[in-house]
C-alpha cells in the first residue's frame, strides 16, 4: 500500500471522529457537516478530507514578489507586443528598429524565469526568515523597475517619433 494510500485512509476514518461534536461547515456549500459518517458532503456530494492548515497564513511577501514580477513581466511583454506590431504594419515610416527590442525580449526572459521560479519554489522560498524574504520581495519590484526604466531609455527616441504632434502644413 503506497503512501498516498495510507494518509487517505487514515483521514478518511479519522474525519467522522472529528466531526462527531463539533459543527463545521462544508467548504464548498457551507452545509454544518456535525455528526458526519462518511466522507462525503450530503449537501454538494463533494469529498472531504482532514487536513493540518495554518491559523494566519503569511502571504504577504510572496503576494509583494508575485505582483512586483507579473507587472515587469507584463510591462514587457505588452511593450515588445506593441512594437512588434508597429514595426511590422509601419516597417519603414515612424522609426521603429528590430534592435529597439532587445530590452523587452530579454527582460520578458529575465521577469518571465524570475516569475516561475517564484511559483514553483514558492514552498522553499517560504521557509526563508522573514526579514530576507521581504528584501527578495522587494527585489522583485526592482528588477522590474529597472527592466521598465531601461525600456524608456531604449525607446525614447521612438516615443518622440511615434507621440510627437504632427508638423503643421503651411
Ligand atoms: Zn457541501
Amino acid at each position: 500500500m503506497s503512501q498516498n494510500t495510507t494518509t487517505s485512509t487514515e483521514q478518511t476514518s479519522l474525519l467522522p471522529t472529528y466531526l462527531v461534536t463539533r459543527d463545521e461547515p462544508c467548504p464548498s456549500c457551507g452545509y454544518n457537516l456535525r455528526a458526519l459518517k462518511s466522507d462525503h458532503c450530503p449537501e454538494c456530494n463533494q469529498q472531504l478530507v482532514l487536513r493540518v492548515g495554518l491559523a494566519e497564513p503569511r502571504m504577504a511577501a510572496f503576494i509583494t514578489g508575485l505582483v512586483g514580477l507579473a507587472m515587469g513581466f507584463g510591462f514587457c511583454v505588452i511593450f515588445a507586443s506593441s512594437y512588434a506590431i508597429c514595426r511590422l504594419s509601419e516597417p519603414y515610416s515612424i522609426g521603429i528598429e528590430w534592435r529597439h527590442l532587445w530590452p523587452t525580449a530579454v527582460g520578458s526572459f529575465v521577469l518571465g524565469t524570475a516569475l516561475l521560479c517564484w511559483l514553483c519554489w514558492r514552498r522553499t522560498i517560504n521557509r526563508i526568515s522573514p526579514p530576507l524574504y521581504w528584501v527578495l520581495a522587494a527585489m522583485c519590484f526592482l528588477a522590474s523597475g529597472i527592466a521598465a526604466y531601461t525600456c524608456y531609455v531604449v525607446y525614447w527616441p521612438t516615443n518622440e517619433l511615434i507621440f510627437s504632434d504632427p508638423a503643421p502644413l503651411n
